[in-house]
């Protein structure tokens, strides 16, 4: 079942959610019995699971989620906003954060289905270096950036990771998984994004190619992206009464 229209965009400080231990879903699940967190973003009648490890850990700091996500959501803003989820349990895979989103399913809709994007900041067992946070923060939104951009194009997911490719002097490789992140084109893709719009931690630079700081060629892509698709409000294709 889908929603009528989509909901009004809530403000930042709304959008983050810290989640403590008693937010824990131990039920059972076709014999799986893993701790997990169930994320609702708000345009959805079904959760987003996020299976943890219970172990105790230390969380992301929320103000300076909000202070980063501040920047970043200014220096590009979309139209479709992150719902940004701050866990108090290590995820399963280790990974440190992760975006994704679910689409809104618009009843009666003829056209791409728009998207509710989510971050999701993993608890880690020892405290998180600020600096790492202020890095995976931005890196996240630019995930998010790609999937505006692939919307308001109008395009599958993973449609902009050839051009970039191409862009970068690079084969494609979409590969995931254990030491292949950082070859990962979408990867490289938002840490261009995360160095290019604010700066953050641009001295973390794990990927074969050149630095986006002393690429024109970098610059000049992320310019035009930014002239094209930096707006937040919806697209022109969308009528009037779903844009709120
Ligand atoms: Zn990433």
């Amino acid at each position: 079942m889908g929603v009528d229209k989509i909901k009004e965009t809530e403000p930042l400080a709304k959008r983050i959610h810290v989640m403590t231990d008693a937010d824990l879903d131990w039920s059972f699940e076709n014999g799986n019995s893993r701790a997990k967190y169930r994320l609702n973003t708000p345009n959805q009648n079904w959760g987003y699971t996020c299976y943890v490890d219970p172990f105790p850990c230390y969380s992301m700091d929320r103000d300076l989620v909000e202070c980063i996500a501040e920047q970043v959501e200014r220096n590009f803003p979309v139209p479709f906003k992150p719902s940004y989820f701050i866990l108090a349990h290590e995820f399963d895979d280790r990974c440190n954060g992760m975006a994704s989103y679910n689409h809104i399913y618009l009843d009666g809709a003829d056209r791409p289905m728009p998207i509710d994007p989510i971050i999701v900041f993993s608890g880690k067992r020892i405290p998180i270096h600020p600096g790492m946070q202020r890095y995976l923060i931005a890196h996240e939104y630019g995930h998010v950036v790609d999937y505006n951009i692939t919307y308001m194009r109008k395009e599958e997911i993973n449609a902009m990771d050839e051009e970039y490719a191409k862009m970068r002097g690079l084969s494609l490789d979409q590969k995931m998984g254990g030491r292949k992140w950082h070859t990962n084109i979408g990867e490289i893709m938002v840490n261009d994004f995360r160095v290019l719009f604010g700066n953050f931690e641009p001295e973390f630079w794990p990927h074969p190619v050149d630095h986006p700081n002393n690429s024109a060629v970098v610059k000049k892509f992320w310019d035009e992206m930014h002239a094209k698709y930096a707006k937040d409000t919806f697209p022109p294709w969308m009528d009037k009464d779903e844009k709120k």
